[in-house]
């Protein structure tokens, strides 16, 4: 069974980032489909399933590589951004605000009443509660 798998898989690209993309959205948007019942959801699981096996089983790795490529350059920065939100939720200690003049997130104390916050990157001056 393994080395018939191996053979299939034999110079063909396998699976990669996209694809896990592609196979967890075609998961989520199962749950609207089993509760609206509309077909429509049906139709885009089933063209992103078929999207997902036909970049498996391509030979032209090349090409989906590159597919890859372009997809994590837009979805890093998108992952790095929600892993960043959730690691400040769970900061108890400190307070997280954007700095009104140059947009940088910036971390204070919590619990230290109004205090004046000094921008670091800009030296900007604003009084925020922590
Ligand atoms: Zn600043």
């Amino acid at each position: 069974m393994m080395d018939f798998l191996r053979r299939l898989m034999y110079g063909r690209y396998g699976n990669d980032s996209l694809n896990q993309f592609l196979m967890v959205i075609s998961m989520i948007l199962l749950i609207p489909f089993f509760i609206t019942r509309w077909r429509i959801f049906s139709l885009i699981i089933l063209v992103l399933i078929v999207i997902a096996y036909f970049r498996m089983f391509s030979r032209n790795t090349y090409r989906r590589a590159a597919e890859n490529q372009k997809f994590l350059s837009w979805f890093t920065p998108l992952q790095r951004k929600a892993t960043g939100k959730k690691m400040q939720m769970a900061d108890k200690t400190h307070r997280y605000y954007k700095c009104p003049s140059c947009k940088k997130t910036l971390r204070v104390p919590r619990g230290k009443g109004r205090i004046s916050i000094t921008c670091p990157h800009c030296k900007y001056k604003f009084v925020k509660k922590t």
